[in-house]
């Protein structure tokens, strides 16, 4: 995948090609939107070009997939490209220290060391506090590219120190011909599938993918439609105690792609 199969985001994408060909690239970067709209893609594919061993002249805001470095960033096995995420429900202090330690060390490969932090906001306050040496005074060869879906929950401190992009979401129009183009869902999918999965999105790519592949979650909207018609039926009290009684033999994950599928509608 290269910068222009990336679905939606294009300001973004410019952006940072352009800085990349100039050599602007920030010590922090924010990237920012619901979950489902590629933040962790685009962070992998901007770490991907940074990382490049053959980004010279012309290639320089983009990659060649095909060097060593790429080959490595693919695998999840570059000694420069690190990954952070909570551990059970937040980023602990003790994951933070650990990433001083590494980040202490330079580049084994290239002239960069880029680290991705996923669900920044589940920082806990001591790591958060801690966060804010490494990107007040990063060794120069660090670039943080963190990941939220909740900005409101960052500290101003973390937030003033970061270049933020802000995702938007997908245009239909885009999601649409992406699917239309892959042979992965074209075949296998008819056309009202594509359309009620785009439109149920609500913006998000791999929010209309799992409409597509997930039996589960189309199971769970035909359960909604049932709901939502024993709720408009009020003299019907019977049905309404029968879902409800359904609704509880549920398991976490089917709830929560309840809910999520709900709040859609
Ligand atoms: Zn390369």
């Amino acid at each position: 995948m290269q910068f222009e199969d990336f679905v939606g985001q294009k300001d973004i994408i410019s952006v940072l090609k352009k800085k990349l060909a100039e050599d602007r690239i920030g010590h922090a970067i924010l990237f920012c939107g619901p979950n489902g709209q590629g933040k962790r893609t685009l962070a992998l594919l901007f770490a991907k070009a940074i990382l490049c061993l053959e980004q010279e002249g012309s290639k320089k805001d983009g990659f060649c997939g095909e060097c060593i470095s790429c080959k490595k960033v693919d695998k999840f096995i570059h000694p420069d490209l690190l990954f952070i995420a909570p551990q059970g429900k937040s980023i602990k202090i003790e994951q933070v220290r650990e990433l001083k330690k590494e980040l202490l060390f330079k580049p084994g490969e290239g002239d960069k060391k880029i680290f991705i932090m996923e669900d920044v906001h589940a920082m806990s306050n001591e790591a958060a506090n801690s966060m804010l040496n490494i990107l007040e005074e990063p060794p120069e060869y660090v670039v943080s590219v963190l990941l939220t879906s909740n900005l409101s929950m960052l500290l101003p401190t973390i937030l003033s120190r970061c270049e933020i992009y802000k995702f938007s979401p997908v245009p239909p129009k885009d999601m649409y011909e992406y699917f239309k183009g892959n042979i992965n869902y074209n075949v296998n999918h008819i056309e009202n599938d594509i359309n009620k999965a785009v439109a149920l999105s609500g913006g998000r790519l791999a929010k209309a993918k799992m409409f597509l592949e997930n039996d589960l979650y189309k199971n769970q909207e035909r359960e909604i439609i049932e709901a939502f018609e024993t709720f408009l039926d009020k003299k019907n009290r019977l049905a309404l105690f029968e879902w409800a009684e359904k609704l509880a033999e549920k398991t976490d994950e089917e709830l929560d792609m309840f809910f999520e599928i709900f709040t859609l509608f």
